[in-house]
This record gives structure tokens, sequence and C-alpha cells, in this order.
């Protein structure tokens, strides 16, 4: 066991742009025993990103082979592409008493929540300061054409407008401080009574401890 207690399921969601990439990996550096879920996609690899490490990239007979054998935790097409959790990892994560990030859209959030697994999700919706601020940073990527750049701010809209189906709500305005308020909610979450299945013991040794005065 990695800890004493069951892992949590930490769902991030957010539009693109509102820095959730960034927030997970600074988050899985701050706590190596934490897992990233690496999610199956029919879209191409852009530059940089490795399969099996960023994606699992799947041709779209593969995906559904994927999906028809029960073997996805979740899926759902974003952006035209296929993306889905493959249930394998997690499942062994909480075996592991491991916790998982996932960073994944609201369609995601929903089939994870009302799972079996519901109980151990904690999720967390990012928002941009403003639309002016998240037209900027998607820019900034220089990746993407005008077209693709407009068709992610109408899909941010979409996205946006599942606020406030998560437990928590943050807005990036500052990268170190949304991190520090990240932290923090997982640090609460995982101190929650019902996370704590070993606390029934250390409770009766106390009481074996006044019983012995
Ligand atoms: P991108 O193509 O930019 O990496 O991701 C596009 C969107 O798909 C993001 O909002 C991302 O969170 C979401 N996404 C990535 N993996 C999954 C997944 O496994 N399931 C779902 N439902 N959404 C995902």
């Amino acid at each position: 066991m990695a800890q004493d207690r069951r892992g949590l399921l930490l769902i991030l969601s957010s539009p693109s742009g509102a820095g959730k990439s960034t927030l997970t990996k600074m988050l899985m550096a701050w706590d190596d025993t934490m897992r990233f879920s690496v999610s199956a996609t029919t879209r191409k690899p852009r530059p940089g990103e490795a399969d099996g490490r960023d994606y699992f990239f799947r041709s779209r007979e593969d995906f559904e082979a994927m999906v028809a054998a029960g073997e996805m935790l979740e899926h759902a097409e974003v952006f035209g592409n296929f993306y889905g959790t493959p249930k394998g990892p997690v499942e062994a994560n909480m075996r592991d008493g491991r916790d998982t990030v996932f960073d994944i859209d609201w369609q995601g959030g929903q089939q994870i929540r009302n799972s079996a697994l519901g109980r151990d999700v904690v999720s967390i919706f990012v928002l941009p300061p403003s639309i002016a601020e998240l037209d900027r940073r998607l820019r900034s990527r220089g990746q993407d054409s005008d077209e693709v750049i407009a068709g992610r701010m109408a899909k941010s809209r979409d996205e946006i407008s599942h606020w406030a189906e998560y437990d928590y709500v943050l807005v990036n305005e500052d990268l170190g401080d949304t991190f520090e308020s990240l932290k923090t909610i997982l640090t609460a979450e995982r101190l929650r009574r019902d996370r704590q299945p070993r606390l029934s013991d250390f409770v009766r040794g106390l009481n074996a401890e006044f019983a012995a005065r």
C-alpha cells in the first residue's frame, strides 16, 4: 500500500487553455505516489507527445474494440475524436491505495462520478480568469490554426457550462496560487474520516490505553 487508506480519484476538468495540464504535471511532480490516468485517444499525437505517456494513441477500430470489450471506465467524443479512460490501471491504483489523477472533460467526469467508483471521486473544475485570457493562452501555443482555435473556444463554452457539477472550482488567475489551492484540496480530502479506514482500530487502541490507566 502506498498509504494507509483507499486511493481517491482526482478529476480535473477545464476548457483547454485554462492551465489544467500544467497543474496536473505540477501535482505529479509534487507527489510521486500519485498516478496519472493515461487516456486512449483516436486523435493524432502532437509534437512532443509520447505514446503510453501522454496518451495511448489508437486507431478508431482499436478504440472501439476496447470499448466493446468493456475495458473503458468512460469514453466520450471531444473535438471529433474519441477519448477514453482504460479501466485496468485505475483499478490497480485503487487496490494499491494510490490516488489517480484524471485530465478528462465533463462527459468523462460525469460518467466516473455516476459509476461504482463515484464515492472515491474528488472533482475540480479550473476556470480561466477571463475569456480574453483563455483566447490569448490558446493562441500563444502557436500550434493551431484560427479554425481550430475557434472550435476550441466553442467547446470551452460548452465545457464551462458544466462547472457547477464539480466539488471544487478554481479560478486560475495565478498558477502558483491555484496550485497551492489544489494541494490544499487534496490534503483535506485525504484526511476525510471515510478515507482513513484504520482510524477505528487506532481509536480502539486509544480506548484500551484509557482502560489501562
Ligand atoms: P487534448 O486533445 O487537447 O489533449 O484533449 C482534449 C480534451 O479531451 C481535454 O478537455 C481533455 O481533458 C479531454 N480528455 C482527455 N482524455 C480524456 C478521456 O479519457 N476521457 C474524456 N472524457 N475526456 C478526455
